[in-house]
């Protein structure tokens, strides 16, 4: 455990789309107010508080690129800290996946802090408040309890051990914490206002029992505090200065004051209550449409086996964007384009899809790949020849070069790229047409050969040795260009192409709607679920230049889309991803 006292501060985002100078977001302009009226000493410092019970999602990372983001900003710290207050759903597995997400996407925090390491104090505190009289022990149950708590518009009723004497409620609560007690027996609740009208205010639970053993204290508590005991404590132990959190802890923001207000007032640090506190601000929730987000919902998707892993490509957590293909900058240009406010939206995952087009598009060597092969033979192509045709890298970019690639008397190419009978605008393969192969010569297609069921097997065409790329005979005008590789000099790949994993817009909604009618979440994630979403291609053929391709390399397919070697690939045995197709993943391209 760091010390707090010894904050560093982190370097900037490395990011290009962070140095841009932009307009501020609303969370900005209130931190820049805050530096000018030299408030908390003129000091930044933010937290990213994740729980550790799942892996990051791509809602977190709007989370991150602000918390971070704001800190870097302004020469401040962003730490992080882990919200491990509750051991049934936590564990070190994602601890650890969480630390590798987000230096993934740039950032390094300031300190590593956990909440359980301050389960003393906050232990401390709240014996302070019992002795105060302002908590008790309340042994009714959840089910009581949430009976009694009225409505916004009908005041609660309170407890019948509300009153409880003091000596009672420490000894009780002791017992709570030594394993006395069992889970759900009795609760510690903050002695608040039953009639207020914020609900959160009617006596919350502040602690419950939790016999599982923690994956960082052990069996040392059996009384764990409650999210909102720990987390703005938490922000105050360390100093936090802006604490920036989703828009559903608006209506907590009051509790989170009060009990910082007790807290500042029982240590006796600070008369003025408004000095040198940790304040709340919210923004809004990232909703992408065809997208589920919630560690809760993601980890049926993976315990029930519906997807391969967290990792899963069609997954919308920071390791499933990885593994497809996305790169942090991608994800930072998205997240600048949604930017951030104070109201629920739902954006479209189509931005998601233009930013990694627009980073791949500069960055991403441009390679032949053949996903629906069918064997090309140029008949009046010396057999045994092989020629070692020019490709560049990226017409993006000039520094980038070129490669070879070997060409043949024999060709994959598309089975959509011939049509034995093709309608007036077809300009690729049909007999007595002309077509471009892209980086060699122009061919004319004289013809095809069909199976017994009327396949096509073998495509004919004639070369014009003239039109080789590069001579002058190349400027001859065709419509068309396709893309090849050589039958003889070309790499078998599986091929995997994905789709929306749900059918509905918004998942999140009909996720909700669907359990109000009493399903389970697997029975309606089954229903919601697209059965399209995964295509293998088993057998694809791309040019041999890709033999030393390691996973998350980025490449372009031709005419196809992006793609990104997956973890599976084996020594021999390619496997590729499509990140994202090269217009509209809706439209079919191939
Ligand atoms: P989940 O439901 O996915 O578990 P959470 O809010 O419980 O989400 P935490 O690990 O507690 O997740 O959150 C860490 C931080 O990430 C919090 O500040 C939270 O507000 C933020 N966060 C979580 N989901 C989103 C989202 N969809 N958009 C923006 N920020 C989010
Ligand atoms: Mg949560």
């Amino acid at each position: 455990m760091t010390n707090p006292e010894e904050e560093k501060v982190i370097p900037p985002t490395p990011f290009e789309g962070g140095k841009e100078k932009k307009s501020l977001n609303f969370i900005e302009a209130k931190v820049e107010e805050d530096l000018a009226n030299g408030k908390n000493g003129g000091r930044v410092q933010t937290r990213f508080p994740p729980e550790p019970n799942g892996y990051l999602h791509i809602g977190h990372a709007k989370a991150i690129c602000l918390d971070f983001g704001i800190a870097a900003a302004h020469g401040g710290v962003c730490n992080l800290r882990f919200d491990d207050t509750n051991p049934t759903k936590e564990n070190m597995e994602y601890v650890d996946a969480i630390k590798e997400d987000i230096q993934w996407l740039g950032y390094q925090w300031g300190n590593e802090y956990y909440a359980s390491d301050y389960f003393q104090q906050l232990w401390d505190f709240a014996i302070e408040l019992i002795k105060r009289g302002k908590a008790y022990i309340d042994e009714q149950s959840s089910e009581e309890i949430a009976a009694q708590k009225g409505t916004p518009t009908q005041p609660g009723i309170e407890s019948p051990y509300r009153n409880r004497p003091v000596e009672e409620s420490l000894d009780l609560f002791n017992k709570m914490n030594n394993g006395e007690i069992g889970e759900g027996k009795m609760v510690l609740r903050a002695k608040i206002d039953m009639a207020n009208p914020n609900m959160h205010f009617r006596d919350p639970i502040i602690y419950r029992v939790v016999d599982t053993p923690h994956h960082r204290t052990g069996t040392k508590w059996h009384a764990y505090p409650m999210y909102d005991f720990a987390h703005g404590e938490s922000d105050y132990f360390e100093g936090v200065t802006h604490s920036l959190c989703t828009l559903e802890f608006v209506v907590h923001r009051p509790l989170y004051d009060l009990f910082i207000d007790w807290l500042k007032e029982i240590r006796g640090e600070g008369d003025n209550l408004d000095d040198n506190r940790p304040r709340q601000t919210e923004f809004n929730k990232l909703n992408l449409n065809y997208i589920l987000l919630s560690k809760r919902n993601l980890l049926v998707l993976v315990n029930e086996g519906l997807v391969s892993g967290w990792d899963d490509p069609r997954m919308p957590t920071i390791c499933g964007f990885r593994r497809r293909g996305y790169t942090p900058s991608s994800i930072h240009k998205f997240i600048d384009k949604i930017g951030y406010t104070t109201y629920d939206a739902l954006n479209d995952f189509a931005l998601m899809e233009s930013a990694i087009r627009e980073d791949l598009n500069a960055t991403a060597t441009r390679v032949a790949a053949v996903v629906n092969p069918v064997k090309l033979v140029i008949t009046n192509y010396p057999e045994g020849q092989i020629e070692e045709m020019e490709a560049i890298n990226n017409p993006e970019d000039e520094t980038a070069g070129s490669h070879k690639i070997a060409f043949g008397r024999e060709l994959w190419i598309e089975k959509e790229d011939f049509m034995e009978d093709a309608p007036k605008k077809y300009f690729r393969m049909t007999p007595g047409n002309e077509v471009r192969l892209k980086n060699a010569y122009i061919v004319k297609c004289t013809g095809c050969k069909k199976d017994e069921n009327g396949e096509v097997v073998e495509v004919y065409a004639e070369y014009d040795p003239d039109t080789k790329s590069g001579l002058p005979g190349a400027n001859r005008k065709v419509k068309g260009t396709i893309h090849w590789v050589s039958c003889e000099r070309c790499l078998e790949a599986e091929v995997r192409m994905y789709d929306r994993l749900w059918k509905v817009e918004n998942p999140r909604d009909e996720l909700a709607r669907l359990q109000n009618e009493g399903k389970t979440s697997l029975e309606a994630m089954k229903e919601m679920m697209n059965p399209n979403s995964l295509e293998v291609r088993p057998v694809c053929y791309v040019e041999e230049y890709l033999a030393d391709a390691k996973p998350l390399d980025h490449f372009q397919f031709q005419r196809i889309g992006y793609f990104t070697v997956d973890k599976d690939s084996t020594e021999g045995h390619l496997v590729f991803n499509r990140t994202v197709a090269l217009k509209d993943t809706w439209a079919k391209t191939m």
